[in-house]
């Protein structure tokens, strides 16, 4: 790569490049919301998103998210369980509660004007190296070049780069690269260029070289081996992961869901629900080695020792499957129709139908969706 970049595109070539590049994205870019601003704030927010989500996906949630929280201000202010709600769906909550956090340190620290400096970029939680060079570039017109696993797969075609990109050095000189193909005049384009080829015509599978603005410059395609770069990393294992959970439901279909813990002495009570749910309303679950009704019914005993003495009868709602990174989840709810639902301190009636109401995972979503469709046909017997 290093010899694609300081000899093969210098002087001339280099400015042919840049201005194809850019020339084409002017030309085919998608008409995306964040594209039809410089508002650093509205950038942040659809970089953060964008980070482990489609761009279709992300779209509904990008608009719902700045119609309530138009501005920093307002995503400071709001209650964590709102943001959450909004984000619910999304998966990885950690990046809304980061976004939360930045938001409340830009308000303290920086009078709610948000920082267009990369040291204080990157003293906010969850804005590393790419986020910042985005927003630096494409609100502020400074020249940083963004590097993802998006552009390193550009990067390493154009160079026929071999190994594990993520590898330091590699790493290191495609970043070099990615400043040097940089158009210094409009950077926050030429991001956005390098982006979009990567994500509409340099994609994983098939990369559409024929459209290509740049494919004169494409080593990868010159050696015919475009396709199969960057080489596969090498996965880690895949976990099995077996959870049971409790899906309470009275005669108007209400169930009980219970809270995220508040802070680490709470974490460490809970310590006993797996965190894959426990950071955001939930079913009582629990992780599972053995005979699943039997564990959950003395877990549920334990739980709510006031509801104690009642005969629950635990009748099995199907299975759930879920894969949160290397952990592939098989989840066995159960389904307990109840004349009342028991009282517990902290845990929320919703209606069962309606779990959303509440900042809920993915997985909690399907749970409900099984223990619905398993009411429907268990008559109730308390
Ligand atoms: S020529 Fe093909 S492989 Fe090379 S950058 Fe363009 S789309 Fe990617």
């Amino acid at each position: 790569m290093r010899e694609c970049a300081s000899t093969m595109l210098n002087g001339r070539k280099l400015a042919t490049f840049r201005r194809q590049l850019l020339g084409w994205f002017r030309e085919f870019q998608r008409d995306l919301p964040w594209r039809r601003t410089t508002d650093p704030y509205r950038i942040w927010l659809s970089e953060i998103m964008l980070q482990q989500t489609r761009v279709a996906a992300a779209i509904p949630y990008y608009e719902r998210f700045l119609q309530r929280f138009p501005d920093v201000h307002a995503l400071a202010a709001a209650p964590q369980e709102e943001v959450l709600r909004l984000w619910s769906g999304l998966g990885y909550y950690g990046r809304a509660r980061n976004l939360q956090k930045a938001a409340q340190q830009i308000v303290a620290k920086h009078q709610g004007t948000f920082p267009s400096s990369e040291a204080d970029l990157l003293r906010l939680p969850g804005i590393g190296n790419y986020t910042a060079a985005a927003i630096l570039s494409m609100a502020f017109g400074e020249k940083f070049a963004v590097l993802d696993g998006n552009v390193a797969r550009v990067l390493a075609r154009l160079g026929a780069i071999r190994g594990d990109l993520r590898e330091s050095q590699h790493w290191q000189e495609l970043q070099e690269t990615a400043d040097l193909l940089l158009e210094p005049k409009s950077p926050g384009d030429g991001n956005q260029a390098m982006m979009e080829l990567g994500a509409t015509l340099c994609t994983p599978k098939s990369p559409q070289c024929l459209l290509c603005p740049v494919a004169q410059f494409c080593e990868g395609r010159r050696l015919g081996i475009a396709e199969s770069l960057p080489e596969k990393r090498k996965k880690r294992a895949t976990v099995e992961v077996t959870l049971a959970a409790a899906v309470f439901a009275d005669g108007k279909r209400q169930t009980l869901l219970f809270p995220p813990p508040k802070n680490t002495k709470e974490k460490a009570s809970a310590d006993h629900v797996p965190t894959l749910v426990s950071r955001m309303w939930h079913f009582p679950t629990l992780s599972l080695a053995g005979e699943p009704a039997g564990k959950l019914s003395a877990f549920l005993r334990k739980l709510m020792p006031g509801a104690a003495s009642r005969n629950w009868r635990l009748v099995p709602a199907g299975k759930v499957r879920h894969a949160v990174t290397y952990r592939a989840i098989t989840l066995l709810p159960f389904l307990i129709k109840v004349q009342r639902l028991p009282r517990v301190p902290g845990a929320r009636q919703v209606p069962l139908g309606d779990i959303s109401s509440l900042p809920v995972s993915n997985l909690t979503r399907k749970v409900a969706r099984a223990a619905l469709a398993a009411a429907a046909s268990v008559p109730a017997k308390y």
